[in-house]
């Protein structure tokens, strides 16, 4: 039995949850962004995805404060499976599998004497420098993100929005601005690190960036140079990647030219009027877009499809497309298994 419970995935049979956003005692993660990775007791995850969330989750909070005592903390426990490395709990196979979001980022495949189901979380099927390449399997039942469900969202080849960076970067520099990249701290930030570093753009990160590109590194990921970002020393001859929250500018570029740019799939659709608060917009995504989500229920061939995190109209298109699509509903219990 699989279920939805206050936003968060169960699968009894496994007694395990799946990208919870409470604390739980064992729970399986899909990958480190914050609306899929929290603190567990023991995470079960991806080896890589596992060097992202030490970084990132650090210490569980064991016991809250009291009226006169601290919180106390504990070390999460990891519980790690390499991508396609099976492995058991009791009647069911379990194995991870690349979804190609960011680094480590992985699907779950459960098979039980009733099929295989393959939770997805968020997923992209393009080729990228920094994620590891994406996989799809066969199942009977898959559960998918539809972030860009709606047919508008179709992505320009990367090879494209890179030169597009490249340039843009480039040009400011050269026009004695500061080029800045706004850029998620895990993955979107790397990836446009490996971009503009491979155009010949020298590069300036934020400390955050920078701490999540050495977890990169350290799984073997070939980033370019860059700086770690230091308002002493930068002299405003590189690109800065820096993260978005609240778009506030670093102090070191105070009193000089700077150009901004946003690096989000959302860009599409919105014509000339996206601008986000920035001078420039890039459709450098790390989510599957429209043709793409397509293509996946294609390669997979499930009888049935469970969609969350995205448009619900998806799923009408898919039913369009003879496709047996349903969206998740918050306490609604499928027998899968
Ligand atoms: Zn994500």
């Amino acid at each position: 039995m699989f279920s939805l419970q206050e936003k968060s995935l169960y699968v009894a049979d496994l007694d395990l949850w799946i990208d919870s956003m409470r604390p739980r005692d064992r729970c399986y993660i899909s990958h480190g962004h914050a609306d899929h990775a929290r603190a567990h007791d023991v995470v079960v995850t991806s080896t890589n995805n596992a060097r992202v969330c030490r970084l990132r989750l650090g210490r569980r909070l064991a016991k809250p404060a009291g009226l006169f005592g601290e919180p106390e903390r504990a070390e999460i426990r990891y519980e790690t499976h390499d991508f396609n490395a099976p492995w058991r709990i009791g009647d069911h196979e379990l194995t991870l599998f690349s979804a190609g979001h960011v680094l480590g980022s992985a699907q779950l495949m459960i098979e039980g004497e009733r099929g295989r189901f393959v939770y997805t979380g968020d997923f992209k099927l393009e080729p990228s420098f920094t994620a590891e390449a994406p996989e799809v399997k066969r199942c009977d039942t898959v559960l998918m993100e539809c972030t860009y469900g709606r047919p508008q969202y179709v992505f320009p080849p990367r090879a494209e929005v890179a030169g597009a960076m490249v340039a843009w970067a480039r040009k400011a520099l050269e026009d004695g601005a500061v080029p800045i990249f706004f850029a998620y701290s895990l993955g979107k930030a790397q990836e446009a690190m490996a971009i503009l570093g491979r155009g010949g753009v020298p590069l300036t990160t934020h400390g955050a960036i920078a701490s999540m590109a050495a977890v990169y590194e350290e799984a073997g990921v070939d980033l370019p140079p860059y700086d770690r970002y230091d308002a002493t020393t930068f002299d405003g001859a590189s690109a800065l990647v820096w993260p978005p929250s609240g778009r506030a500018l670093p102090v070191a570029v105070r009193g000089r030219a700077v150009r901004t740019a946003a690096l989000t799939g959302w860009v599409i659709g919105k014509g000339t009027n996206y601008r986000g608060g920035t001078d420039a917009g890039f459709p450098l995504s790390d989510h599957a877009d429209f043709p793409s989500l397509l293509r996946y229920v294609e390669l997979a061939q499930p009888r049935k499809v469970l969609l969350n995190h995205g448009w619900r109209d998806f799923t009408h298109r898919l039913r369009g497309l003879g496709v047996d699509a349903e969206y998740l509903e918050a306490n609604q219990q499928l027998a899968l298994f």
